[in-house]
């Protein structure tokens, strides 16, 4: 099942894409994860990327497409994926649809979680991540039990060094300039699914959920 999760910064598609992938046991790749890997590694990627991450604007398209195509290759992507974060503009889903194009495995459907604009900002200046499983939490919207710590875990949360007020407001504009053209793209190919990312979150896992079952 090739899939991508398309919405705003703060839309869910991490929330989502850790549990829709247990449930449905392919990875989920997103390459803010992997940018974020590099950069505290300090590769030289991570070197060339992090700039462009904490101004909130885009990470060149040669880096994450190459980043892509690297990471499409390993064996546990052969039976599918969910893509978290990429393509985030018209060129990099150019490149995903002639890569897979190539391989003779088209992508079977993009799920668009859609948030009324004005929610985005409060998920995002609340998100909390864990450390060590990648859970994600809101302080405001769906606090862990205990402040500061993973419920499922125990590991630490920490604030994604992106989520304050000035850099997120450049990410969601960056969101409606470059990446809501997708929305288009992808309903020309007939595999757009919009789902209201709003409410409960389980019912937005089985909304998202009942997508994949039929592609
Ligand atoms: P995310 O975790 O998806 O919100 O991504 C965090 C940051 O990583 C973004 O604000 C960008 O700077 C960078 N990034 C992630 N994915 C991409 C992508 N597909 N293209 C360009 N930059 C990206």
């Amino acid at each position: 099942m090739r899939t991508v999760l398309l919405g705003a910064p703060g839309s869910g598609k991490g929330t989502q894409g850790v549990v829709l992938s247990k449930k449905f046991n392919i990875p989920q790749i997103s390459t803010g994860d992997l940018l974020r890997a590099a950069v505290k590694a300090g590769t030289e990627l991570g070197k060339q990327a992090k700039s462009a991450m904490d101004a909130g604007a885009l990470v060149s398209d040669d880096i994450v497409i190459g980043l892509i195509r690297e990471r499409l290759s390993e064996e546990d992507a052969l039976d599918g994926y969910i893509l978290d974060g990429f393509p985030r503009n018209i060129a990099q889903a150019e490149a995903l649809d002639s890569m897979l194009e190539q391989l003779g495995q088209p992508l079977q459907g993009v799920v668009l979680l859609d948030v009324p604009f004005e929610e985005l900002m409060q998920r995002l200046t609340g998100r909390r991540t864990c450390k060590d499983c990648g859970a994600i939490y809101n302080i405001h919207l769906s606090p862990p039990k205990k402040e500061g710590q993973c419920d499922s875990c125990g590991g630490e949360l920490f604030q994604r060094a992106d989520d304050n007020e000035e850099t997120i407001g450049n990410r969601l504009k960056v969101y409606e300039e470059q990446t809501a053209p997708l929305i288009g793209y992808y309903q020309r190919q007939h595999k757009l699914h919009a789902i209201p990312g709003t409410g409960d979150i389980d019912e937005i896992t089985n909304a998202v959920g009942a997508v994949f079952d039929t592609i």
